[in-house]
C-alpha cells in the first residue's frame, strides 16, 4: 500500500515558494516554503526538491522535510560548506518569492507508537527525527518509551533548544553523543532494557547508517525492527 501511495506521489510536482533561510549550525541551513493547503506529509516522510531558477546537472536531490505541518512551512535543513556544489550554490541563491520544486511527500520512515523506539541519528541525519519528535511530543495520549541517540563528532548538535524542550515529556528522552564508542553504549543498554520488543530508526550518511544497522543486526535485533534512512551524497 505504502509503496503504491509514493509511487503516485512521486508524480505529484508542485511548486514551493521561498520564504526564507536561517543558519542553525556553522554549517547547516533551514530553508523555509510557503505550505500549500493541499500539501501534507507524515513526519519522517522526504521530497524531491528541484532547483528551478537555473539549468544544471542533477537539479533534484531528496530531502526530508524537518518541519512538520502544523507549522504550515514546509523545511528543509542541509549542510553547505566551504565547497557546495552547484545544487547548494543554487540554493543559497534563492530569494524570497522564488521557487522551487517538490515531488512527494514519499517514504515509511515511520515511529511504531506501538512499540519502544531507539532513534538514533548521526549529523545531518536529525532532520526527520525533528518532525518525528516534534509531532510525537504535540500528541494526546499515553507513548511507549521513545530515545533519541543524537551522534555529532563535531558537538554541533541541530535544533538543541528544541530537542531539549521535548526531552522534558516524560516519555521521550534526548542523548548527545559524540564518539561512536558511547554511541554502541547506549544501544546496548536500550537493547538490553527493551529486548526483542524496541523498534529502531536509523538516520544519517549512508555509511553510517549502514554501519550502525549491522552493529544492532549483530547483537540481534532483527532486520524487521530496523527502519533506515541512508542518505547518499554524505
Ligand atoms: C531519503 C533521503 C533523505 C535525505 N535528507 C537529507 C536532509 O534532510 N538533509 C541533507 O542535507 N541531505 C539529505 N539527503 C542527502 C541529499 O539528497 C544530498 O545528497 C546531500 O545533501 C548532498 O548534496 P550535495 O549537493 O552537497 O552533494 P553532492 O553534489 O553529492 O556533492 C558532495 C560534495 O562534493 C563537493 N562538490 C560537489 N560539487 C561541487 C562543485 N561543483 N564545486 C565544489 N565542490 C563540489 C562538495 O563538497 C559537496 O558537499 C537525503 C538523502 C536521502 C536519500
Amino acid at each position: 500500500m505504502g509503496f503504491i501511495k509514493d509511487f503516485l506521489s512521486i508524480f505529484q510536482k508542485r511548486e514551493l515558494i521561498f520564504i526564507e533561510s536561517r543558519k542553525e549550525s556553522e554549517d547547516a541551513y533551514t530553508f523555509s516554503f510557503e505550505k500549500g493547503p493541499d500539501l501534507s506529509w507524515k513526519a519522517g516522510q522526504y521530497g524531491l526538491f528541484s532547483i528551478t531558477h537555473k539549468t544544471m546537472k542533477n537539479a533534484t536531490k531528496p530531502f526530508s522535510i524537518s518541519s512538520v505541518p502544523s507549522e504550515n512551512v514546509v523545511n528543509i535543513t542541509t549542510r553547505i560548506g566551504d565547497n557546495p556544489s552547484e545544487f547548494k550554490k543554487a540554493m543559497l541563491e534563492l530569494k524570497p518569492g522564488m521557487h522551487m520544486k517538490m515531488s512527494g511527500p514519499v517514504g515509511s520512515f515511520h515511529l511504531d507508537p506501538e512499540s519502544p523506539s531507539l532513534l538514533i541519528a548521526a549529523g545531518i541525519g536529525m532532520t526527520p527525527f525533528r518532525s518525528i519528535l516534534k509531532q510525537t511530543a504535540a500528541g494526546k495520549g499515553e507513548l511507549k518509551p521513545i530515545q533519541l541517540l543524537y551522534l555529532d563528532s563535531k558537538k554541533s548538535y541541530l535544533f538543541k533548544d528544541e530537542l531539549d524542550a521535548i526531552a522534558s515529556h516524560p516519555s521521550i528522552q534526548v542523548s548527545y553523543l559524540d564518539s561512536r564508542t558511547d554511541l554502541d553504549l547506549e544501544i546496548d543498554k536500550f537493547i538490553a532494557q527493551h529486548k526483542g520488543r524496541g523498534k529502531y530508526l536509523v538516520a544519517g550518511p549512508k555509511s553510517m547508517v549502514e554501519s550502525v544497522a549491522a552493529y544492532l543486526q549483530s547483537k540481534d535485533v532483527s532486520k524487521q525492527n530496523i527502519k533506515k534512512d541512508a542518505f547518499f551524497g554524505y
